[in-house]
């Protein structure tokens, strides 16, 4: 049984309004795509999932986005004050299958947030695909600047970069590159398009499920999945998955 963790808030950022990068202490060893489960205070009992965006030797980095009652009380928190955190948990991204050509993370919304620890993993033949709604919600773009060979921004309005969807800039980055694998993680519908594009170009493909979570460690089935047709636990067998496991 895992044990939580007190640890001291070091630093807090607060890029764009409702977003906030917090960096921690922390004791343990993570692997990028996993997440830690955090308990926000207040009333709320249920721990929030959040993804670890980056971490290093006594040290852990998450980035979140303010959403509902325990997003808003975390929020709230002070830089110096101690929070309980679970982790870290769950199933992270695996390398092994990366091949030698170009790997390429994919990242929606809320979703860019656990790939930068896996670019920098990945290697500066890295490219990144990010996808904001407009311009002025665009965050850490020079983080992945600096550590992939190419960032790429769409925006759903057009005020940045390509208008449109990643998916649309991930099929151009496949034709142009010697893609070997893809990373993604986003809205459902986002890696429903990333997941057909590695299918379409026989391209291997990891995906991570941002499902509402209860427990986080299995006792529950709040974040359930399909896999073959079958329920599966995302805190327990994700939340990166083979995209050709997952029944998208
Ligand atoms: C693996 C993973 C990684 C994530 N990483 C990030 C990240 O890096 N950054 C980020 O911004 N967001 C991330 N999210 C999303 C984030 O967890 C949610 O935005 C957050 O939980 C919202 O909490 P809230 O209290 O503010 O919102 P609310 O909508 O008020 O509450 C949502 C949470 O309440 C609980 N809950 C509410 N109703 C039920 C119910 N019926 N049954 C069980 N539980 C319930 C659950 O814990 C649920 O997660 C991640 C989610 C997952 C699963």
């Amino acid at each position: 049984m895992k044990k939580s963790h007190i640890c001291k808030i070091l630093n807090i950022n607060n890029p764009v309004e409702g977003i906030y990068d917090v960096i921690v202490s922390f004791p343990e060893i993570a692997q990028p795509g996993q997440f830690i489960h955090v308990l926000c205070g207040g009333d709320t009992l249920l721990r929030r999932p959040i993804s670890i965006c980056d971490s290093g030797d006594g040290w852990l980095r998450f980035v979140y986005q303010v959403r509902g009652k325990g997003t808003k009380l975390l929020s709230q928190y002070k830089e110096g004050d101690e929070l309980d955190i679970l982790g870290p948990l769950g199933v992270g991204f695996n390398f092994s299958k990366k091949g030698d050509g170009v790997p390429v993370v994919v990242g929606g919304g809320i979703g860019i947030f656990p790939l930068l620890k896996l670019s920098k993993a990945l290697g500066d033949k890295t490219q990144s695909i990010l996808g904001f709604r407009t311009k002025d919600l665009i965050v850490m773009k020079d983080e992945f600047d600096s550590c992939c060979d190419l960032c790429h921004i769409a925006t759903d309005d057009g005020s940045y970069g390509t208008k449109g969807f990643v998916t649309d800039v991930l099929e151009e980055v496949v034709k142009n590159n010697n893609v070997t694998s893809i990373y993604s993680c986003g809205p459902v519908p986002m890696m429903k398009g990333v997941k057909q594009i590695a299918e379409k170009y026989n391209i291997y493909c990891q995906l991570s499920m941002e499902q509402r979570m209860g427990c986080g460690i299995g006792a529950c089935a709040v974040c359930t999945c399909q896999s073959h047709g079958e329920n599966v636990k995302v805190c327990q067998k994700g939340p990166v998955f083979d995209a050709q496991d997952l029944d998208l």
